[in-house]
């Protein structure tokens, strides 16, 4: 479904970003990863999950914290595969604390990678997309894009940027075969909420898995995490004809968590 475009998923050497490039991949779309530790693992991952296809697959580490590092990955993009057709902005991080504790150096870092660097890579991507007249712009946002929880400001102040951008960014591509959504998952048992198990269970003194079944029964009504192959799913839905005309949606996948 998806030979010949080219998608670039940003924070895709772990987590939800790893399980949508290989479900890109699955669809035959050659993939630029992006992501820092181990690169080898997810490389061969997403190679494999597209052999049969014949995706290839390039990577570039480039710090979405840092504009210069945006602009160089997305020249690289193209230079590879000629142009970026599908941008999933997934890179992200998480700092738990009240908001008179968040320290401010935090508080950036979150605003820089899980905001202002889907901005950067947008505004870069678009002028391709736009000579083309077809492009899937997929924000990774979160359900905390939606509502609340208390401890994470910055996070939280993120995700609801995000999908702001989101919308705003459909709004400007209405007329032409670009989309642009957000996906909004609830838990998803990656590294990323696996630290937030880990400082429940420290706090608590619980084992693994009393604090994971604490920690989704607080605001997941299903009380199972989401994984990445099914967000993967969704992404690929979102790049289907079917999907020509969904513009500008935060949609969630939370297991009932929006809908209390
Ligand atoms: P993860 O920690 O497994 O993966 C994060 C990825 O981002 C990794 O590849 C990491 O290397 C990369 N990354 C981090 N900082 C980076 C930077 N400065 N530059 C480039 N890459 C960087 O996390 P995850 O849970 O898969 O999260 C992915 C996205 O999904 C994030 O935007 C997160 O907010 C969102 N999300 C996660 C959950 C969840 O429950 N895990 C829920 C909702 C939304």
């Amino acid at each position: 479904m998806l030979k010949g475009k080219t998608a670039l998923v940003t924070g895709s050497t772990s987590g939800i970003g790893l399980g949508i490039a290989k479900a890109l991949a699955r669809q035959g779309a050659n993939i630029v990863l992006n992501g820092f530790g181990d690169v080898d693992t997810p490389r061969a991952e997403v190679l494999a999950a597209g052999q049969a296809s014949g995706a290839q697959v390039a990577y570039h580490g480039a710090d979405m914290s840092r504009a210069a590092d945006i602009e160089d990955m997305m020249r690289y993009s193209e230079a590879q595969f000629g142009q970026v057709d599908i941008l999933v902005n997934n890179a992200g991080i998480q700092h738990v604390a009240n908001v008179e504790d968040f320290p401010v150096e935090r508080w950036d870092a979150i605003i820089a990678i899980n905001l202002t660097s889907a901005f950067h890579t947008s505004r870069l991507a678009l002028p391709a997309m736009r000579r083309a007249n077809w492009g899937r712009i997929i924000n990774v946002a979160s359900v905390h894009g939606l509502v609340g929880s208390a401890q994470k400001s910055a996070y939280v102040a993120a995700k609801h940027g995000i999908v702001g951008l989101t919308k705003v960014t459909a709004l400007e591509t209405a007329t032409t075969g670009i989309t642009a959504n957000a996906i909004c998952p609830g838990w998803v048992l990656t590294p990323l909420v696996q630290k937030q198990v880990d400082a429940k269970a420290a706090a608590h003194g619980l084992t693994n898995e009393e604090a994971t079944k604490l920690l989704l029964g607080e605001k997941e009504p299903s009380m199972q995490f989401t994984t990445p192959d099914e967000l993967g799913e969704l992404a690929v839905f979102f790049c289907s004809t079917a999907a020509n005309n969904v513009r500008g949606v935060a949609w969630n996948m939370d297991g009932g968590w929006a809908a209390q």
